[in-house]
């Protein structure tokens, strides 16, 4: 298993400046909860899906099985 950045920088650097702005919590989500501080609860779960490979709500990362 391997988390990696989206090889996509422009959409790394949005994601980033949109992480800036709102102090961490997931850009692409108006709730702020503890859920939706980066790394999201959505994506922590993605993670421990050993299913899962694929980008991130906001496609910041990709998780590798
Ligand atoms: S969707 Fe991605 S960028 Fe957004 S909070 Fe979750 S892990 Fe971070």
């Amino acid at each position: 298993m391997k988390i990696e950045l989206n090889p996509d920088a422009e959409i790394v650097k949005t994601v980033k400046e949109g992480l800036q702005q709102t102090g961490g919590y997931c850009p692409c989500r108006r709730e702020r909860t503890p859920e939706t501080k980066c790394m999201c609860k959505e994506f922590r779960d993605q993670i421990a899906d050993a299913d899962y490979e694929g980008f991130c709500h906001c496609m910041l990362y990709y998780k590798r099985k």
